[in-house]
């Protein structure tokens, strides 16, 4: 196979994996196969720049940075819609349509997605350009940032080459948001706001770099200007979804106004357990024969109707503030409230997360708040009623000792949380790394509860995740509300949690700021528990999302002994410390000691994985990018022009596989 030909196959693996991966969830391999025919095709673009596509999968972790953005005309106007509140409004705009279109009628219900409208131009089947909003007439140029976005195909295969364009929404999803926030939370970064202004923020940023670190997806919902036949709204989304493109499957089929509203009804309750917001719900005349006979109004097509849910707001008044103690020790304000009705729950209690938060509001007790319920389960407060405030209210300030220990609290320069520092006696710190450790996205164990880990904390069997390990099946019996079967499962739950992967592990230790992503990224990068331990802040730093903050927590966490000890326990019980696809990284000799490597190119005796492993069972450090500091650069075939031209200035030796196994001692 030619070079050319391998490049394309490549190209259309990934783009399959991408489709499976992002737009339909049902991916078939690993991220780590993923990462490795991706890493495999971007070295074969780069030895052979000829063959350069916008539209590689290549493309999609940005690079372009645009300082100015472009406003273009869109071929086809991008109307708004009207909109409805009630029952009696839509049957009003039935009873408009009826004067125009005298056949029965039936209606498209589709989700409103609530995020930032863009519309997506192909041209022989390629991605050619996105273009915001703007006045409906123009917009704003964003192809570059969109292109990132791994929901949106570039490349499709439509009924015809010719030049269309498709409707949808940049979205963020509720998890996706809350997990960049985090992010943020760790770096000690302002959060964001709510999922819909950041995705439209992300689209105008000039690095597209950093819209490729966005979760972001985008949603279909309309084809304009196809040249081939389009009968219905129906048959548009399908065939959508049929080029590959993101069509969310709840839209259905009305055959009245009445089963629009059950519709409607259906999503008002039901809409917070979609993984994304949406604002209402759009509903369309299905058949495009009737929509042309309805055409536009000079702002919105009259074929079409959205209808908004209420925004989730109420006003309350605030009774009391109380603090929570989190696993990290961190101190959680949270507002007592007298109970109302948000949306159909009662709701008594509002997050307010840090003293910042509560300066900001310039809270004082007795206030009249305002609260939303967002895309997280707790709502918060968002506004207070300076007007309606109590004469001689006191301001809310924030504690200086740990409600549940009495330690007095500390605050860490920059950051915005306080913490409990009492990490070893702290009851709700002890429970909460227990019940982290377990949970589903760590350790797994089940059949065990909050109660139950709170009651074998204070009855002193567990003081200590590890501790779980020893529990023998007539310790727990005892317990309140423990029969031997569920003891038996218990124990068989904590046995068999030692086959959770390392990265998984890692996460359930708890070491500050190290979250579910960070701690996947830290295990790729350091695929044995030893060197985590071993690594400097400068190579801590050095892997993708990792940043300062973590850095130091990781290196404190590790400068504990307490900590080692208990990791060295959990081993002995046979906790996994050690990446399972990664090949053996057992410490060999110390030859390369003190040098760092880059490692590029195709290699004959190895695979690229197995010589990166020979460096780090050597001693040596392996680094990403050619620079001063760069001890050798190890070329295999086929490395980028670009690597050996960085090499060359600035006088960093080039070796080959053989050269560099003549380095070491029990060379291969
Ligand atoms: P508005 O911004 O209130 O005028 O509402 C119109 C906007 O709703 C459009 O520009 C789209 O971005 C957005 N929208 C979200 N979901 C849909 C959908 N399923 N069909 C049509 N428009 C939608
Ligand atoms: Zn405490």
């Amino acid at each position: 196979m030619s070079v050319e030909d391998k490049i394309k196959a490549l190209r259309a693996e990934l783009t399959e994996h991408n489709h499976r991966y992002y737009v339909l969830d049902e991916p078939v391999i690993s991220d780590y196969e993923f990462d490795q025919l991706l890493n495999h095709l971007h070295e074969l673009e780069q030895a052979n720049p000829q063959f350069y596509d916008p539209n590689s999968p290549t493309q999609r972790v940005g690079g372009a940075v645009t300082k100015n953005f472009i406003t273009v005309q869109h071929d086809h106007r991008m109307y708004s819609l009207d909109n409805s509140y009630s029952k009696e409004d839509l049957l009003d705009w039935e009873a408009r349509l009826k004067k125009v279109v005298q056949e029965p009628l039936s209606f498209m219900c589709e989700l409103k997605y609530d995020g930032a409208s863009i519309s997506l131009t192909y041209q022989e089947g390629q991605l050619l350009r996105a273009v915001t909003r703007g006045d409906g007439i123009q917009g704003d140029e964003v192809t570059a940032n969109i292109r990132t976005i791994k929901s949106v195909p570039l490349q499709v295969s439509a009924p015809s080459n010719e030049r269309f364009d498709i409707r949808g929404e940049i979205i963020m999803t509720k998890s996706g948001f809350a997990a960049l926030n985090e992010k943020r939370r760790a770096l000690g970064e302002e959060e964001f706001k709510n999922p819909r202004n950041t995705a439209s923020g992300s689209l105008k940023l000039q690095d597209s770099t950093e819209v490729a670190k966005r979760p972001l997806s985008c949603l279909l919902y309309s084809i304009q200007g196809a040249n081939w036949p389009i009968d219905t709204q129906e048959d548009m989304l399908q065939q959508a979804r049929n080029m590959g493109f993101k069509v969310p499957k709840e839209a259905r089929l009305a055959k009245n106004i009445d089963q629009v509203m059950q519709f409607i009804d259906y999503w008002d309750t039901h809409r917070h357990e979609l993984p994304y917001e949406i604002d209402g719900v759009v509903v369309k005349v299905n058949e495009l024969s009737h929509q042309e006979m309805l055409g536009y109004t000079a702002k919105a097509p009259r074929w079409a109707m959205a209808y908004k849910y209420k925004a989730e707001e109420a006003t309350t008044l605030l009774n009391q503030v109380v603090y929570q103690v989190g696993r990290t020790g961190a101190v959680t304000p949270v507002a007592e409230l007298e109970p109302v009705d948000l949306a159909g729950t009662v709701v008594k209690r509002a997050s307010l997360h840090n003293a910042d938060q509560i300066e900001k509001l310039d809270l004082h007790f007795g206030d009249t708040v305002v609260v939303e319920k967002g895309g997280e389960i707790i709502p918060k407060i968002t506004d207070v009623k300076i007007g309606l405030r109590p004469k001689d209210a006191l301001p809310v300030g924030f504690i200086e000792r740990c409600p549940e220990c009495s330690s007095t609290l500390v605050r860490l320069e920059g950051e915005a949380q306080h913490y409990c520092p009492n990490e070893q006696n702290c009851p709700p710190q002890i429970s909460g790394r227990i019940q982290h450790f377990i949970s589903r996205k760590a350790m797994d164990i089940d059949g065990l509860g909050e109660e139950t880990v709170n009651l074998m904390v204070k009855q002193g069997l567990i003081k200590d995740f590890a501790d779980l390990f020893t529990l023998k099946v007539e310790d727990i019996i005892p317990l309140e509300r423990m029969g031997e079967k569920s003891a038996q499962n218990l124990v068989k739950g904590v046995q068999e949690s030692v086959r959770q992967p390392y990265h998984k592990v890692l996460f359930a230790l708890g070491i500050r700021h190290v979250g579910e992503t960070v701690a996947q990224k830290l295990a790729q990068a350091f695929p044995k528990i030893e060197l985590l331990r071993r690594a400097s802040e400068a190579e801590l730093v050095a892997v993708d999302d990792i940043g300062l903050k973590i850095a130091q927590s990781l290196i404190n966490y590790f400068d504990h002994d307490e900590n080692w000890n208990r990791i060295e326990r959990l081993r002995a019980y046979g906790c996994q410390f050690e990446a399972e696809n990664e090949p053996e990284q057992l410490l060999q000799s110390h030859a390369l000691e003190g040098l760092s490597f880059v490692v590029s190119g195709v290699f004959q005796r190895l695979s690229r994985e197995e010589i990166k492993s020979l460096i780090l069972a050597h001693s040596g450090k392996i680094v990403g990018s050619i620079s001063g500091k760069t001890s050798y650069v190890l070329a295999g075939d086929q490395m980028g022009p670009s690597k050996r031209q960085k090499a060359e200035t600035l006088g960093i030796p080039i070796i080959s596989e053989e050269e560099f196994f003549k380095m070491i001692p029990s060379n291969p």
